[in-house]
């Protein structure tokens, strides 16, 4: 019989009195933390909250990493003068220290140091949002002209109004590589891992806990963590977010080398119109480019996984604008899922008053890098201890009505059939 008692870590003035009996059937264990979604972001608070030595279940409808998702793709840019704000600069600093302690924990390279290149018009976001991270933060970056970026990176070439800035930190992750090394290493942890059994449903349990259902068994928990990426909107309809699916490409190897790591930093291009390609040095698997965002409204479960070859044409005729030496259209491609708040940034938060069910939705098209960082914050949240980084730009209230109407006293739902 499984009996899994509450042992009494979930510190804090939010969380009552321990639970002391041993529940006691074995459709029933108790542990202090559920998490739904095992992709970057699940894997990562699972273990985190495994380092503080917090009894942790993590359910996955699927078996992670799989490719239904956003956590696939052989690869994922990582970079630090951050264009979309300064405020993620320390949270990516403190996901390149928790990458490092993995790559230590796990014995494998998850980062590859490529440099990263960011190109523009001189008023581009890209650009502008780069050189304010750089100054706010103190990060060394050099400024090229479109000259030197086409002497110095041979596949790339800019128009000469734009401009480049270089940091030397940026690389590239492997993203199936990561939610194996962070599930390892919760496991190694003690946490507990259930695969192809997702969570179906939650209820308050009085007075401080939940019960959680999946579909095999009923858990008694003190918190529920909802990280399931792109399949958010059909288990919490009311939070404002929305599901896109986009493409991302492979082109197949070439005789010359010029798109080779030590020869080709990962970069974005973000042409006049606003639209942004970024491409990833061919590690073995040939050159990976794909466009960030501009793709069409998608659901998880109904998304057309078909990439037309009409849609594959446009692609590359978008892609030979900027890119030297593709001779031919992309070999490989494969659809992929961003999850979208309205402005960009991440939902880090609780749903409900009781502060029991915390919501991690850390996409937007940039989440992966951050993957243990958030993490981290997370687990800051669920022991009531002070997160490593301001967490208020994360928070609901910045939706205003309607992230007050996400939150409610607690929510009884069961996911959508
Ligand atoms: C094409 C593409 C390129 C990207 N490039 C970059 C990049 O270069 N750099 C970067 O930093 N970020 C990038 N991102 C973003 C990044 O990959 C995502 O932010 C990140 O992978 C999101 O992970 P997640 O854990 O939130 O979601 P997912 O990986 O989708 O994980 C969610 C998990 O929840 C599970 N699940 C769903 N419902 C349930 C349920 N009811 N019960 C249990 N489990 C459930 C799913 O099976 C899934 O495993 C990119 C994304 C895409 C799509």
């Amino acid at each position: 019989m499984l009996l899994i008692r509450y042992h009494g870590p979930f510190a804090g003035p939010a969380a009552g009195p321990a639970v002391r009996r041993p529940v006691s059937s074995a459709s029933d264990p108790s542990v202090d933390v559920v998490v739904a979604g095992l992709g970057a972001a699940g894997a990562a608070v699972t273990w985190r909250l495994a380092a503080r030595g917090l009894r942790v279940a993590g359910f996955d409808t699927h078996e992670p990493p799989h490719t239904l998702g956003s956590s696939h793709g052989r690869s994922r840019i990582i970079r630090e003068a951050y264009f979309e704000h300064p405020q993620y600069v320390p949270l990516v600093q403190l996901a390149y220290r928790l990458w490092a302690d993995l790559e230590q924990t796990a014995h494998a390279r998850l980062l590859q140091t490529t440099g990263g290149l960011m190109i523009g018009k001189p008023d581009s976001s890209v650009i502008t949002g780069t050189l304010r991270s750089a100054r706010e933060h103190g990060l060394q970056v050099e400024q090229w002209t479109a000259a030197q970026i086409r002497r110095r990176v041979a596949a790339l070439a800019p128009d000469d109004s734009m401009v480049g800035v270089f940091e030397p930190r940026a690389g590239v992750l492997s993203p199936e590589g990561g939610v194996t090394a962070l599930l390892t290493a919760a496991r190694a942890l003690g946490a507990q891992i259930f695969v192809n059994e997702p969570v179906t449903g939650w209820q308050p349990e009085a007075p401080t806990g939940l019960l959680v259902g999946t579909t095999a068994r009923t858990i008694r928990t003190r918190a529920l963590v909802l990280a399931v990426g792109p399949w958010l909107p059909d288990l919490v309809p009311q939070l404002p977010v929305t599901v896109e699916r986009v493409v991302q490409y492979w082109y197949a190897r070439t005789g010359d080398d010029r798109f080779a790591p030590g020869r080709l930093p990962v970069f974005l291009i973000e042409s006049p119109d606003g639209r942004v390609v970024y491409g990833l040095p061919d590690q073995g698997d040939g050159l990976k480019l794909a466009e960030h965002h501009h793709g069409t409204p998608a659901q998880a479960d109904s998304v057309d996984r078909t990439v037309t070859p009409d849609e594959r044409t446009r692609f590359h005729q978008l892609a030979t604008r900027w890119v030297r030496g593709l001779d031919r259209p992309p070999a490989e491609w494969a659809v992929c899922l961003y999850t979208n708040t309205p402005d960009g940034d991440f939902v880090l938060d609780w749903l409900d008053e009781a502060q029991r069910v915390f919501v991690v939705s850390a996409c937007s098209g940039h989440g992966f890098k951050f993957a243990p960082a958030i993490g981290e914050v997370a687990a800051a949240e669920l022991t009531r201890t002070t997160p490593p980084v301001d967490l208020t730009p994360f928070r609901l209230a910045r939706f205003g009505a309607a992230g007050s109407a996400a939150v409610g006293p607690i929510w009884l739902l069961r996911r959508r059939r």
